[in-house]
């Protein structure tokens, strides 16, 4: 057992900012960097919307220099993955791979996963048409063929941010009837560059080196056809890496960590929470990181706060 003042769970931007701000406030943060160092930034290859940047810039760069900034002020990282924590007394127990871990206080930022389709090409083509964030990718498909695939609000908002930057959108469900809201919904159908294709499926992505078409399969008749495109945005929702703090802090009903509104504590007093694994809105790089700021700020009043710790 080794004894933190503070453990920060995740090394993505929410994580990195908490652990630089904690540093330079003297704390010696620990962070737990989990399985994706960098976190999913570092699954695409550039980012062109993080502030300060005129050109696109290598999302490994931008990771490694947060990395290495925060570790310049004494941030601590350590190489594993929490399995389980124990957040019912004080100091806190995170169960890792490799180790066990103790703390007086625990930022939580191990973001979220996109849920991609599982088809064949997807993957191979991620960053080559396919994507799952219009937000950072939609200006690369300006006057270009583009379809989004998914019927909640994600995807709904995705087609009609796209609408603006693309020659053609198409919306593709696998049902007939949307769950996003129905003021989207209005918006959606009053957008004349937006089709639907009702009881769809995307079955494969194809393309050499980009994407250049997909196969749909009409869920009723079973029938499939070719449809031309150059982007494809996956809005099939997130699943927020929360498996480890179950039955530990409170989460929303969508599962994601449930945060005081503005602020950054959970359930748990003592235990904060920062980036994509509270957030089933915005899911920025910017705002993870703003969030890994006031969590940090968060943690460090929380534990001068604490009389018997020194
Ligand atoms: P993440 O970056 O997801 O980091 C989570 C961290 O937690 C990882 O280090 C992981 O290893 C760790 N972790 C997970 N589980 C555990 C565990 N059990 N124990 C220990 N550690 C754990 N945003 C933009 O602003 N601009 C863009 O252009 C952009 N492009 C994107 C492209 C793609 C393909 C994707 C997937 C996302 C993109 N985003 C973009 C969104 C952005 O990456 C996220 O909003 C941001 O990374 C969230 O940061 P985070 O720190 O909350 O979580
Ligand atoms: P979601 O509401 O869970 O919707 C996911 C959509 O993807 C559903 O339409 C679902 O189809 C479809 N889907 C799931 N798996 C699929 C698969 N394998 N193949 C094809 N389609 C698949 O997710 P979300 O849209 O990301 O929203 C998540 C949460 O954030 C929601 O609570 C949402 O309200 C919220 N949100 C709100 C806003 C806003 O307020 N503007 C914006 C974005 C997100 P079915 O319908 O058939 O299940």
């Amino acid at each position: 057992m080794s004894p933190h003042r503070i453990i920060i769970i995740g090394s993505g931007p929410a994580g990195y900012t908490a652990a630089l701000y904690l540093a330079r406030a003297g704390l010696a943060p620990t962070v737990i960097t989990g399985p994706f160092l960098g976190g999913q930034l570092t699954t695409t290859r550039e980012i062109e919307n993080f502030p300060g940047f005129a050109t696109p810039l290598s999302t490994s760069v931008l990771m490694e220099t947060m990395r290495a900034q925060a570790e310049r002020f004494g941030a601590n990282l350590v190489s594993d993955s929490i399995l389980r924590a124990d957040f019912s007394s004080s100091p806190f127990v995170c169960y890792g791979e490799e180790g066990t871990y103790t703390a007086d206080a625990a930022i939580i930022a191990t973001g979220a996963m996109v849920r991609w389709l599982d088809i064949p090409g997807e993957e191979r083509l991620r960053g080559a048409g396919v994507s799952a964030c219009a937000t950072c990718d939609g200006a690369f498909f300006r006057n270009k063929t583009v379809a989004v695939v998914g019927g909640g609000n994600t995807a709904v908002d995705e087609a009609l941010f796209l609408a603006r930057l693309a020659c053609k959108v198409y919306l593709i469900h696998r049902r007939d009837t949307l769950r996003a809201e129905v003021i989207q919904q209005n918006r959606l159908f009053a957008c004349e560059k937006i089709t639907c294709l009702w009881n769809k499926r995307v079955v494969s992505c194809q393309g050499e080196k980009r994407l250049e078409s997909i196969v749909l399969e009409d869920v009723q008749t079973g029938l499939s056809e070719e449809l031309p495109l150059e982007g494809l945005f996956v809005a099939v929702g997130h699943t927020p890496s929360t498996e480890a703090f179950k039955g530990q802090v409170a989460l929303t009903p969508d599962g994601y960590i449930a945060t005081t509104l503005g602020r950054t504590d959970t359930s748990v007093p003592g235990v904060f929470a920062a980036g994509d694994v509270c957030d089933s809105v915005y899911k920025q790089a910017i705002t993870a990181a703003g969030q890994g700021c006031m969590a940090a700020l968060d943690a460090e009043r929380w534990l001068s706060g604490k009389k018997d710790l020194s």
